[in-house]
């Protein structure tokens, strides 16, 4: 079973002591001395129930510890003779003497927040060389293949942790095992990528990850705020599928490409900037994903990647209610998602007309569905189905609205937007006797196709719904 190590940080010793305790279904827990403005060291230890790693940071290296150097080798010395299961010493502070009186008990630890220095294999090997217990390396990652080469690390047994710091980094963190690691932490220190405890433990399932645990992920840039890996690995957890899925922060395409192909992804999620770039390199791409010239998905079939797009079959399911046929539909916007919209609803027989202040673009999108190009915005009453496929009105721009109330009469109102559940544009149609229906269901009817897709099983729509919503309140999420 992976390790989780929560590292606790607080203002006060007493306080410090007070997280310790509070922290629940930890392995052990990284005390973090250097965060605290009373440092005592017999008083953090006393009476934990957790093996603890000691560490007092200095700012040289990223941590908080103003105080010179004796002082910290005399707090970390103390946590030694204080029983400490671990000290955590820099292997560039020059402490050679505390690594000799720690005999085991030492997490020889090597930080670099710029990049992954070439030389890493030689300064493990050096580390290893000391005697230390554990050698940690925490390491900032800017691309995907910057995870691979921390994976191609010697492994040493029991005697390793490798962190990837940084958006692409999450691998290392969720998947330690994969990377010869002892253990992962978690905690609250963002800036250097950490996922919160319960983020570890609830959302991505740590624990249960085992050498079979199938590997998807959603590629993008920057993708740290999807909501897409909280719905996705609730799915999962409900199902009971030996899967997880993460966060992929690409560099390019033939970043992602690498890393997936190397690490056997089974499937991704596709997100902005990647979704017409992406569907050039898989081996075969959907008719619907060919039509709207984009993929948001990739599926694997016998190692073969097929890139799909799940967007209409999601933006149809909250309209399964609705006759399509013959409605008069009229489309704002001719991006990406008003393509998907335009090909949803031309194959459901709607007659659609794309309103959009890019005249050339509007009349591609118009193609896809054989429909018209109309005025901005469409005269009133002249649509019994209008949806919003633009970004007005998203968080934060909340005020905005694509149309004014008086242009609103009737009919059904669908808005994209999902960010936040009730725009502007949903409400002032409500208010005009209109449908409406937010985009937080096609959100959550496209990821549970992708699912569908990659298991061969129906997902729980109401526990990735709850998740996608838990996520949104947490932060203002994208997908
Ligand atoms: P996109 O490719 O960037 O397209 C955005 C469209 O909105 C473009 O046509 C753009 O016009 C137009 N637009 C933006 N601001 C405008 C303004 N002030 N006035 C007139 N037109 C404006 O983005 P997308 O991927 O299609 O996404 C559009 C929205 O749908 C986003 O809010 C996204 O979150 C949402 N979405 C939701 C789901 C879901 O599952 N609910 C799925 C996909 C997308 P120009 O081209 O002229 O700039």
């Amino acid at each position: 079973m992976q390790r989780l190590c929560v590292t606790v940080t607080a203002p006060t010793t007493a306080e410090l002591r007070q997280r310790r305790d509070a922290t629940a279904d930890a392995d052990m827990v990284e005390l973090r001395l250097d965060t605290v403005r009373d440092p005592d060291v017999a008083g953090a230890l006393l009476g934990r129930r957790l093996p603890a790693i000691v560490t007092c940071r200095p700012k040289w290296e990223g941590g908080c510890f103003a105080g010179s150097e004796e002082e910290r080798k005399r707090l970390l010395s103390e946590a030694l003779a204080c029983g400490a299961e671990y000290v955590d010493v820099e292997s560039t502070a020059g402490f050679e003497d505390l690594v000799t009186q720690a005999g085991r008990r030492v997490v020889l630890s090597f930080h670099d927040f710029a990049g992954v220095p070439r030389d890493l294999e030689t300064r493990l090997r050096i580390m290893r060389g000391t005697g230390a217990q554990v050698v940690k390396v925490a390491v900032k990652t800017q691309k995907l293949s910057d995870v691979l080469s921390l994976r191609a690390l010697s492994a040493g047994g029991d005697d390793m942790v490798v962190i990837g710091m940084g958006e692409p980094g999450v691998v290392t963190r969720v998947l330690p095992s994969r990377f010869h690691s002892a253990w992962t932490y978690a905690g609250e220190l963002a800036g250097v990528g950490q996922l919160a405890p319960e983020v570890m433990l609830r959302e991505f399932r740590v624990r249960d990850i085992g050498p079979q645990t199938a590997v998807y992920g959603v590629v993008g840039f920057p993708v740290a705020h999807s909501v897409s890996p909280a719905m996705h690995n609730a799915a999962f957890g409900q199902l009971g599928v030996d899967a997880v899925y993460l966060p992929l922060a690409a560099a390019d395409v033939d970043d992602f490409v690498s890393f997936a192909r190397a690490f056997g992804l089974h499937g991704a999620s596709v997100t902005i900037p990647f979704k017409v770039s992406l569907a050039g390199r898989v081996d075969e791409v959907s008719a619907d994903a060919r039509r709207i010239g984009a993929i948001n998905t990739i599926r694997t079939s016998d190692g073969r990647w097929i890139g799909d797009n799940s967007d209409p079959a999601g933006f149809l399911d909250p309209l399964a209610g609705y006759r399509l046929a013959g409605v008069r539909a009229a489309i704002l916007g001719a991006g990406g998602a008003a393509r998907s919209v335009a090909v949803a609803l031309g194959s459901s027989g709607s007659r659609v007309s794309v309103h959009a202040r890019n005249a050339e673009r509007a009349a591609e999108v118009a193609a896809l569905a054989r429909g018209s190009v109309g005025p901005w915005p469409p005269p009133t009453g002249s649509w019994e189905l209008l949806v919003n496929c633009t970004s007005i009105g998203m968080h934060p721009h909340t005020q905005e609205t694509p149309l004014r109330p008086e242009n609103l009469a009737g009919g059904t109102v669908y808005d994209l937007v999902y960010n936040p559940q009730r725009t502007r544009l949903l409400c002032d149609a409500e208010r005009a006797g209109c449908r409406t229906i937010g985009g937080l269901d096609m959100l959550v009817a496209q990821a549970s196709q992708q699912v569908s897709w990659w298991t061969g099983v129906r997902p729980p729509i109401g526990t990735m719904r709850e998740a996608a919503l838990r996520k949104l309140a947490n932060f203002g999420g994208a997908l």
